[in-house]
């Protein structure tokens, strides 16, 4: 039987990108495949000049083929933002740099999707993605968040909406209108204690049913949207299905924190969403004598930021009210309370957002945009 694209497609999930965790087929690298008779002629697009691919791809791409009829195969080799590989030969450059989204937006009421994401749990990053949302709502602009932590849902806490069930009309859920934005969970639709366990296939379907097809957004300026922590199974669909203006990563300034960050900006840039920036949260903490206690060693995620060229968008220091407003789901006194450093911090990062949002617009295809 003849060899097909399908078959070497599915031979080629055994090759996985050792940053990122999973196939390179899943993760879209493979951008051409030709067959003619048994020979192969694959294209395949890494993260960039420094994947771990980059040398052992074609060995692995041979063993993968092994066990297919194919006879010959021929790689080439390109690197995401356009620039070919060494000796990659005409022809090898791929032009781009843009979301290569679905033709379909299923949000074209939202002005720009902004994912927010990190590499570890625990980071901050719900409370960073709730106090943008807030914070931006408090700026006048129309802003949603949704919530696409399916595995541990904290908006319900983050917003003081635990035990409320939202409302439907036609048969979608219409978001929660609170803090002057509009919010969805799936925590407000399961029992908060219950595990919520999902195959892989099974999280791609909530996320999509719940947050895209199943929830009438109103028309807005912003969407949040926070995803779980890691490079998974949400993160791929949401970049897939929807055209991101772009993602903001969370680390904590700690080495262990900082591998994984990296390794969530890695799957962002390879599923072609722009990254707008890296955020330090619990940067350092202020002592009772007004001195800093550098807890995990401030300033790491802006040197790996400045390491992997991309913007820094600012530090999140700890703050006891902080952590003490989001327990009680009452985040504008984040803003408004006595910690006029706390709100100051946060300010920052929503002015940051904002910047790195309009630099996107004006200059749609720049690999990674610095605002000085
Ligand atoms: P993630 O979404 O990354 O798992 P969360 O946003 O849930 O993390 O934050 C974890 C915990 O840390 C929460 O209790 C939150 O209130 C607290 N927290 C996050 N950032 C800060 C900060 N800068 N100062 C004080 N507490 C914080």
């Amino acid at each position: 039987m003849a060899l097909t694209e399908q078959e070497v497609r599915s031979a080629l999930r055994s090759v996985k990108d050792p940053e990122l965790h999973k196939d390179i087929v899943s993760l879209g690298m493979v951008k051409k495949v030709e067959i003619d008779g048994t020979r192969v002629a694959l294209s395949i697009e890494l993260t960039g000049p420094g994947s771990p691919l980059r040398e052992s791809i074609r060995k692995e791409v041979a063993a993968a083929l092994a066990n297919t009829d194919a006879t010959e195969f021929s790689v080439e080799v390109t690197f995401r933002g356009g620039s070919p590989a060494g000796g990659g030969g005409a022809g090898a450059a791929k032009a781009g740099g843009g979301p290569t989204g679905p033709s379909g937006n299923p949000l074209p009421q939202v002005g720009a999707v902004i994912a927010v994401g990190a590499g570890k749990g625990g980071v901050g990053k719900s409370t960073v993605a709730t106090n943008l949302a807030v914070g931006l709502g408090r700026l006048g602009y129309r802003v949603g968040l949704m919530d696409g932590d399916i595995y541990g849902p904290s908006t319900p806490t983050l917003l003081g909406i635990k035990g409320q069930a939202p409302t439907a009309r036609d048969g979608k859920i219409l978001p929660f209108a609170v803090h002057g934005i509009h919010a969805v969970t799936i925590g407000a639709l399961v029992d908060a204690e219950k595990p919520l366990i999902w195959r892989g296939p099974m999280a791609h379907g909530a996320f999509k049913q719940l947050m895209l097809d199943n929830t009438e957004w109103p028309e807005l300026d912003y969407l949040i949207v926070d995803l779980p922590p890691g490079t998974g199974d949400v993160s791929l669909t949401l970049c897939q299905l929807v055209p991101l203006t772009g993602a903001v990563v969370i680390a904590t300034p700690q080495q262990v924190a900082l591998d994984d960050a990296v390794r969530a900006v890695r799957m962002f840039q390879q599923l072609n969403a722009p990254v707008l920036g890296m955020v330090e949260n619990m940067s350092y903490m202020l002592g009772a004598d007004g001195k800093r206690i550098d807890i995990f060693g401030t300033g790491g995620a802006e040197r790996e930021a400045g390491r992997l060229r991309l913007p820094f968008m600012g530090a999140l220091p700890l703050f006891p009210e902080l952590r003490i407003n989001s327990d009680l789901g009452t985040p504008h006194a984040n803003f408004d309370g006595p910690n006029r450093d706390l709100a100051a911090s946060l300010e920052m990062l929503v002015s940051s957002l904002l910047a790195q949002v309009e630099l996107r617009r004006a200059f749609p295809g720049a690999p990674s945009l610095t605002v000085t």
